[in-house]
């Protein structure tokens, strides 16, 4: 068994008292995982890689869709409102098949490598061809997805989406054809046939009760506990979808979620950015994550979830970059500390200590990942490490190397990227995908024409 050894300047590491930052402290690494780690070992030995900066766990980026990469800019043209950004994002929907989604999503995934971002949940729908028709293998974007992770070197969960109405059983609309399997368990079917891999893990999601019918929610729920599988849905992101399930059901879409076993420690809630009394009180108690996507929720003006309400009651937070607006994980991070300061006109609500851990563990956890985002023996070989002596970064003590990291630096400051032992980013380059600028501009452009 082949041992490399890493030697990190600095190391945010776990502590009884809660995270430390250590310096020159050495990580071994064998068959993917960390087997040892020592602080205080001195100077970089002779054979050791050595990471200038803070090491910290490989981040999770818990609620993607890669395909709204490509909007970015174009949705920043005017005013509009969420459903004005869907129907564009609808339009970049419509472009794309099996090849070029492969192609796009290795240059997305690569762009979240470069971040630090070494596991992603993709929330995926995208299922079929224009229309509806089946490809040949019904699964061809999902195995797309897959092997674009694969390429950019990175984890993924894919969270296979169940998506049939445009709203509380009404027909998909003509764009939404390609997101429906007809039913829950035709949903199910094909998603039974998708396998997990060394760095893939199938996940299932319910695309938010606008798209799945109450009656066949459970389905969806029951294939994720069958599976052992994360579960993840959209949740009153819009005041709008608050109102349709009031007039549909006579209930808030959390109590709809809870009334039909959606909820639980297994599921992850995305944005829950509209909720009652009740609904925080909902999930706290079947102790659901709570993924944040605080650039997004801005981007499209959705307000200011209530994230330290549902942190305090007892669901773990995780993080997301959903339309990739941008991708930087810290920007994610300290924006929940920051809306919650804009909200309250008071500081201190999130620690970095905090903030890195929904990046990590919490985030690792509910991708179905629970071996990763600490850096300690026994969990997975996957860490970034994040340059101290960058103009954003230089002049603090490198004790506060987490509130550094979380509060001041940015994607551009990641130096090295680590997955499963296998160093994919070095000295800011992507090893796999030499030119990831160009991949992205190229296959963007693609499908603008
Ligand atoms: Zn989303």
């Amino acid at each position: 068994m082949s041992v490399t050894t890493y030697w990190a300047e600095y190391a945010w590491l776990p502590h009884v008292n809660g995270p430390v930052v250590e310096r020159d402290v050495l990580v071994e690494v064998a068959d993917g995982r960390i087997t040892r780690v020592a602080p205080d070992g001195g100077p970089c030995p002779p054979g050791a890689v050595r990471l200038a900066g803070l090491l910290l766990p490989g981040q999770a980026n818990a609620h993607s869709h890669a395909f709204h990469r490509a909007l970015r800019g174009s949705v920043q043209v005017g005013s509009g409102t969420f459903w004005t950004w869907r129907d564009t994002m609808y339009r970049f929907a419509g472009a794309l098949d099996p090849d070029s989604y492969l192609a796009l999503a290795t240059a997305v995934y690569a762009e979240m490598a470069l971040a630090g971002i070494t596991s992603v949940g993709e929330f995926h729908y995208l299922h079929h061809a224009p229309g509806g028709g089946r490809y040949a293998d019904p699964n061809a974007m999902g195995h797309a997805l897959i092997e674009a992770a694969a390429r950019a070197g990175i984890r993924i969960t894919l969270l296979d989406t169940c998506y049939l109405s445009s709203g509380f059983g009404a027909e998909p609309t003509r764009h939404q054809l390609r997101f429906s399997d007809g039913d829950s368990d035709a949903w199910a079917e094909r998603v039974s046939a998708l396998k997990a891999t060394d760095h893939a893990r199938i996940g299932a999601a319910v695309h938010s009760v606008r798209a799945v019918p109450a009656g066949q929610l459970s389905t969806v729920a029951q294939w994720a506990t069958a599976a052992d599988a994360p579960l993840h849905v959209h949740l009153s992101e819009q005041t709008a979808e608050n109102d349709a399930c009031l007039t549909a059901h006579g209930v808030t879409p959390t109590r709809l979620l809870a009334d039909h076993g959606v909820l639980g420690p297994r599921t992850s809630a995305v944005h829950a950015t509209h909720l009652t009394d009740q609904d925080v009180q909902l999930l706290s108690d079947s102790s659901t994550n709570i993924c944040m996507c605080p650039t997004t929720e801005r981007d499209l003006a959705d307000g200011i979830g209530p994230a330290r309400r549902l942190a305090t009651a007892g669901c773990p937070i995780t993080l997301g970059s959903d339309s990739h607006a941008v991708i930087d994980p810290f920007e994610e991070a300290r924006a929940l500390e920051l809306n919650e300061r804009l909200r309250t006109r008071t500081r201190g609500h999130w620690t970095a200590n905090a903030l890195l851990r929904a990046g990590g563990e919490d985030g690792h956890a509910s991708l179905g990942w629970p071996e990763a985002g600490r850096i300690e023996a026994g969990a997975l070989a996957d860490f970034t490490v994040v340059a101290l002596d960058s103009v954003r970064t230089a002049g603090p003590p490198p004790a506060l190397g987490a509130e550094t990291a979380v509060f001041a630096a940015s994607a551009a400051d990641v130096r090295h990227v680590v997955v499963g032992g296998r160093h994919i980013v070095k000295d800011g380059q992507h090893q796999l995908v030499p030119d990831v600028a160009t991949a992205l501009g190229t296959t963007i452009a693609a499908l603008r024409s």
